[in-house]
C-alpha cells in the first residue's frame, strides 16, 4: 500500500473498514466513471461517484468487515460514504467559495473547534462534527444570491457525505487536510495495528 500524506489508507476498501472501526456508518457509493457498475445503474444515476448502492442507506449502522468484502466483491470500484445525521451521530459542514467561508465564521462566531476535516475535488472543504444520537439535524444552506457554487451548508438527517480516499468525477481525490483526518484525531493505527 502506498502512503498518500497524512493518510495511511490509500484505497477505499481498507478505509472503509478502518471507519467502521471507528463506529462510523459508512455506505458503498458508484465508481466516479460508472466502471463496474451494472447497467441498470449507469441508465438511472444522475450522480456519479455519488450515489449510494445500497437500499434504506439512511437506516445503516457500521458494517462488519465481512459485509464489507461482499461490497468490494461485487462493485470493486466503488467510493465510500458516510450516513449523516441522527443515526450515524455525525453531521458536516459543506464549505464552497469565499462566501462560505464568510458563512461559516459568521455561524460559528469564529469559534470553531478542531475536528475531521477533508478537501472535496471540486474546491471546497467539508468539517465533520459529532452530534448527539437521537437529535435531528436537518439540512440548511446559504447559497450567493449570484455565484450559485459559493454556499455554505449543515448536512445532516437523509443525507451523506462522500469521504476520502474516494475519486469525484473530475478526476481528483477527495483528501483528509493533515494533522485533522480521524486516524491523527481519533484513532492511531500504528499504536492500534
Ligand atoms: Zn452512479
Amino acid at each position: 500500500m502506498t502512503n498518500n500524506g497524512s493518510d495511511p489508507y490509500s484505497n477505499v476498501p481498507d478505509a472503509m473498514k478502518a471507519y467502521a472501526s471507528l463506529g462510523w456508518s459508512v455506505i458503498p457509493l458508484c465508481s466516479c466513471d460508472h466502471s463496474g457498475m451494472s447497467e441498470n445503474h449507469r441508465n438511472n444515476c444522475s450522480k456519479p461517484g455519488k450515489a449510494p448502492l445500497i437500499k434504506d442507506w439512511t437506516q445503516r449502522s457500521v458494517p462488519s468487515d465481512e459485509i464489507i468484502d461482499e461490497w468490494v466483491r461485487q462493485r470493486p470500484n466503488l467510493n465510500v460514504g458516510l450516513v449523516l445525521g441522527s443515526s450515524s451521530g455525525i453531521v458536516a459542514i459543506d464549505v464552497d467559495g469565499e462566501f462560505g467561508e464568510e458563512l461559516l465564521q459568521k455561524w460559528s462566531n469564529g469559534d470553531l473547534p478542531e475536528t475531521c476535516e477533508f478537501t472535496t475535488p471540486g474546491g471546497g472543504r467539508r468539517l465533520m462534527y459529532a452530534t448527539s444520537f437521537g437529535v435531528k439535524a436537518k439540512k440548511y444552506v446559504e447559497i450567493h444570491p449570484s455565484k450559485p457554487h459559493e454556499e455554505c451548508a449543515l448536512l445532516g438527517d437523509g443525507q451523506q457525505t462522500v469521504l476520502p480516499p474516494s475519486r469525484h468525477t473530475n478526476g481528483g481525490l477527495y483528501k483528509w487536510k493533515g494533522g485533522r483526518s480521524p486516524w491523527e484525531l481519533i484513532y492511531h493505527p500504528s499504536q492500534n495495528g
